[in-house]
């Protein structure tokens, strides 16, 4: 940040003390509306700081909802055989940006990051879900033994807290069976590899699923949720996809 940035940081909190603070550096934070059709954005961070994430708008996939040509469908999923995917949506591009605050919170257990975390869920949701029917969510699980290392899901954490933003009920019905490594530290092949046959369904007690046929799936990146939708698709009629 620079000198002026700082100083100008400093009046505006001494002249709205009840201003929030960015969740990254502390500063106030002034929601604009810009680009979200009028609709108060509320990710708590100071403009500087959301200036370093790459918020994905309208030019993207109509499918997989990566940046791509408007209303068309892009290359990988023009190519699939087996579709999947119905509908996925992204908040922001995993820019450096992306991968220190998604470090910061998954592997660091920086917990106050979740709010800015589902901050930027809530702005896709508003923008992409906003009037879709949808029945219930529900996110990516992790193995038993990595979550006693981690002490929590961090999709789980995001599902719950978008859940209750939204009004839409969050059911557990996955399971993660097989740790894996660091989906991080592999190259997009290595992951989809990694992770196939690694989820079971294993919905909650009493959710009967007749009862949701229009399902969101929550994560933090887009590439594992391929084999996760086979999964769930196996089982139920509808998967949407909505991703940090
Ligand atoms: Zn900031
Ligand atoms: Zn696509």
């Amino acid at each position: 940040m620079s000198g002026w940035q700082g100083v100008i940081n400093g009046i505006l909190n001494l002249l709205y003390p009840s201003s929030p603070l960015c969740s990254l550096c502390a500063h106030p934070v002034r929601y604009v509306t810009q680009g979200m059709g009028g609709m108060e954005d509320t990710v708590p961070l100071c403009t500087v700081c959301k200036e370093q994430f790459a918020f994905i708008l309208d030019n993207i996939c109509q499918l997989c909802g990566r940046p791509w040509v408007a209303n068309t469908v892009c290359g990988d999923c023009a190519r699939r055989t087996e579709q999947h995917i119905h509908y996925s949506r992204s908040a922001v591009r995993y820019n450096e940006a992306m991968k220190g605050l998604l470090a910061q919170y998954k592997y660091r257990g920086d917990r106050k990051l979740a709010e800015v975390m589902v901050s930027l869920l809530l702005r896709a949701w508003r923008l992409h879900y906003a009037g879709m029917k949808v029945d219930c969510l529900t996110y990516i699980p992790l193995h038993e033994a990595r979550l006693l290392e981690r002490t929590f899901n961090q999709a789980q954490e995001m599902a719950c807290l978008l859940a209750h933003e939204v009004g839409v009920p969050l059911h557990g019905l996955l399971e993660k069976k097989k740790a894996t490594e660091k989906q991080s530290q592999r190259d997009r092949t290595g992951r989809l590899n990694a992770l196939r046959n690694v989820f079971h369904f294993s919905p909650e007690e009493g959710i009967v699923l007749s009862n949701c046929p229009v399902i969101v799936l929550i994560d933090d990146v887009y590439t594992t949720t391929d084999s996760v939708s086979k999964t769930i698709l196996r089982n139920t009629a509808v998967l949407r996809h909505l991703i940090a």
